[in-house]
């Protein structure tokens, strides 16, 4: 039987207390930066930290959280920057603005996430940082990444957009780099609509990002007015405009608080998924060593099914799918910059990918529809 209502790749939870906390903001007339952003920082914080502190600053995007951790690392003109090439565009294109050269980086056939060995050969005197991401929720090889940075003494700034409670042998992504960014974007585990976060243990280069963050001024330096009236500023260096709103933080200290539950949910789905899918299709890699979060559910076809067939099949199912991603190198701006690379893992992949739905309001019956569409193309 098809369904009659489409079921979506994904879809954000929302409930009464996402739209009583967004009410509320609304009502109180503070629509901007202020205390309730000031709450989801402290917030998110306390949830991340492993220990030492973690601090963070609230911004309006994943990308601007990449972009301004370039900067305040102090990355810019003819530096290199190991980029994989299986993400979204945002994480090359930070390195671009910032005058760098985005050096893009074969990943591994199991997890998705960059492959360190091939990473480590394309470092050279102008490499100056390496920026992982956690593919689908599932972590890189930390260990792996700190000890690369320290023998070549590299930056790591990692995006994080996919990984919000994601955990490396125990402890939170979050802990373990110069510089962790997440999103908020509509569709991401922890969604605001618009939305993200700079975190690191190190308090001056979240300092030096919020101000990055906005204009380059100094807040603590018009703190000395206060006063007088806290109308003086001082712009201090040049800066952007990527602070976040009190709307969207106020979603995001009621999402916060449900986050394991909705991580949780997602993993339950994907126990499903395994269980019940084809054996002819292909998981990426999980271990009980970590905890995946499962952003996404990307499965791997079997060899000679037409992925577009697939696709257009599923969409006759009223199922939502998508590929995750096209690979960087396959767009015409980043293969005209790496004409000579070669990305043998990241095109057999690309060949056979595509997710499936997967989102925490996802119900056990909406997934053993997608299940039962599925195997019965492949011929189950
Ligand atoms: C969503 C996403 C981003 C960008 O996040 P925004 O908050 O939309 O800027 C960056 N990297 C990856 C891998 C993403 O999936």
């Amino acid at each position: 039987m098809k369904r009659n209502d489409f079921l979506p790749l994904a879809k954000p939870y929302i409930s009464e207390d996402e739209l009583a906390a967004a009410n509320e903001v609304l009502r109180s007339g503070w629509w901007t930066t202020g205390p309730k952003v000031t709450e989801f920082e402290a917030a998110l914080s306390d949830y991340l930290c492993e220990g030492d502190p973690v601090y963070a600053v609230g911004l309006n995007s994943c990308t601007a959280a990449l972009h301004l951790a370039l900067l305040a690392c102090g990355i810019g003109k003819d530096d290199e920057v190991i980029v994989p090439t299986w993400t979204f565009a945002a994480t090359a294109h930070v390195v671009e603005w910032v005058g760098a050269k985005a050096v893009l980086c074969d990943i591994e056939g199991n997890s998705l996430n960059i492959d360190l060995k091939k990473a480590e050969q394309l470092i050279t005197d102008k490499t100056k940082a390496i920026m992982p991401v956690h593919i689908a929720g599932f972590p890189c090889d930390m260990e792996g990444i700190a000890s690369l940075a320290k023998k070549y003494d590299l930056k790591v700034i990692e995006d994080a957009a996919h990984a919000i409670g994601t955990e490396y042998k125990g402890e939170k992504i979050g802990n373990f780099s110069d510089v962790t960014c997440f999103s908020f974007y509509a569709t991401k585990n922890l969604a605001m609509g618009e939305g993200g976060a700079a975190v690191s243990k190190d308090k001056e280069i979240i300092e030096k990002i919020r101000k990055l963050g906005y204009f380059g001024i100094n807040k603590e330096a018009f703190k000395r007015y206060e006063k007088a009236g806290n109308w003086r500023y001082d712009i201090e260096e040049m800066g952007y405009k990527c602070n976040l709103d009190s709307v969207h933080a106020a979603i995001g200290i009621e999402q916060l608080k449900k986050l394991d539950t909705l991580n949780a949910r997602r993993r339950e789905l994907a126990a499903l998924y395994k269980k019940h899918l084809s054996q002819k299709i292909g998981f990426t890699l999980d271990s009980s060593e970590h905890y995946h979060t499962y952003h996404l559910f990307p499965i791997l076809l079997p060899e000679g099914v037409e992925r577009d067939v697939f696709i257009q099949a599923m969409k006759e199912e009223n199922i939502g799918t998508s590929v995750h991603f096209i690979p960087l190198h396959l767009h015409s701006y980043y293969a005209a910059k790496n004409p000579h690379a070669t990305f043998e893992t990241a095109d057999a992949i690309f060949a056979r990918i595509v997710s499936i739905p997967m989102f925490p309001s996802m119900s056990d019956e909406d997934a053993h529809y997608v299940i039962a569409k599925v195997n019965a193309f492949l011929g189950e």
